[in-house]
């Protein structure tokens, strides 16, 4: 094994899909957006579908071809970014559902495709995406007729529950949908753990999914194995890797292991994480590099020689890691490499 290994457990996310589910009393859809975020779209969006899953959100409609590929005609399949210039083919020929988010892509849409499905996006407030109040006002009666299938928001501070962004985005969102005959959606994984005010008839979780924050009750989903390309004798006084960062106070004994920064390890999480050998936990010597990390493994028994150590489990997951470099959950799990090896269990 000379690159990374990342296993990546199906029956977590489905798991924690149900375990979501179970917290409201309307339809759980699936964020599958970025390749699953980093999982693998086509794997993760066959397992939910089979565990229940109705509806699957992508970013942009390439996504939604790969998950119409892999869950085949029934399910909906949502596309973020709306019915973008060019992507009409890609929409027809995979029945894929524009989230439209401007007057310009509701006109290229019913001029396009007038008969194919599509949602409106609202813009409650987070100004990133969706029509304007006073767009949607003008826009609504005709829209309507259209027969969307979906109205929806997002939020932009649900994952803090006291923001007073939170209610100010539902009381928008509720001036502009409520008394209307549409299904609506607002909550991602944050909302959706707001309570039942922000629910609706549709929840979109992401992240919860693949186990990270603010859902902090999910299920490991990620193990990220790295192989010891080489473990080395170190005197007291010599230093490892770039910038001479680590200097061995003691005969030292280190582990270099064939992963680094090009493999979404990024050079913030040195110094500060940890690599296993079983439940025993070493702590990185010196920078991160490109395609190495270097590892203190002097407290390990001497007569050991791990083949592999493994830099993501349950004792370090995707937020520990995250936290250590400064970032979130979603930046790193998106980030992983394309190098390391994918397999799945569950
Ligand atoms: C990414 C995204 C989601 C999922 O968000 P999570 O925080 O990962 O649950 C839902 N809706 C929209 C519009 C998004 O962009």
């Amino acid at each position: 094994m000379s690159t990374g290994h990342l296993t990546i457990d199906l029956s977590a996310i489905a798991d924690n899909w149900r375990a979501l589910d179970a917290k409201t009393n309307v339809e759980t859809a699936a964020v599958v957006k970025a390749n699953g975020y980093g999982m693998g779209a086509g794997r993760v969006a066959r397992t939910l579908a089979d565990a229940g899953a109705r509806r699957f959100f992508v970013a942009v409609a390439e996504e939604g071809a790969a998950v119409r590929e892999a869950v085949g005609p029934g399910p909906m399949i949502a596309v973020l970014s709306g019915h973008m210039d060019g992507d009409t083919d890609l929409i027809r020929d995979n029945s894929l559902t524009p989230m439209l988010n401007s007057v310009d892509q509701v006109l290229r849409h019913v001029e396009s495709l007038p008969r194919q499905s599509f949602g409106i996006q609202l813009d409650t407030g987070m100004n990133r995406l969706g029509l304007e109040p006073e767009e949607w006002a003008a826009l609504r009666d005709v829209a309507l007729k259209q027969k969307p299938a979906l109205l929806m928001s997002h939020l932009a501070c649900a994952d803090e529950p006291d923001h007073f962004m939170n209610q100010r985005q539902l009381t928008a969102f509720r001036e502009m949908t409520d008394g209307l005959d549409v299904p609506r959606s607002l909550a991602a994984t944050g909302g959706l753990l707001l309570g039942a005010d922000y629910h609706f008839d549709v929840t979109r979780p992401g992240i919860g999914l693949y186990g990270g924050r603010p859902y902090e009750d999910a299920k490991t989903v990620v193990r990220l194995d790295l192989p010891v390309a080489q473990i080395r004798d170190v005197a007291p006084g010599e230093s490892v890797g770039y910038g001479n960062t680590w200097t061995a106070q003691r005969p030292s004994r280190i582990a270099t292991l064939a992963a680094g920064y090009a493999d979404g390890l990024f050079r913030a999480l040195s110094p500060g994480i940890k690599l296993f050998d079983g439940a025993d936990a070493y702590p990185i010597a010196g920078r991160i590099s490109m395609d190495l990390i270097t590892v203190d493994i002097t407290e390990m028994d001497p007569d050991r020689k791990p083949e592999i150590m493994t830099l993501m489990n349950n004792l370090q997951g995707v937020d520990a890691l995250a936290d250590v470099a400064g970032t979130i959950g979603y930046e790193l799990l998106t980030q992983l490499s394309q190098r390391y090896k994918r397999s799945y269990i569950g």
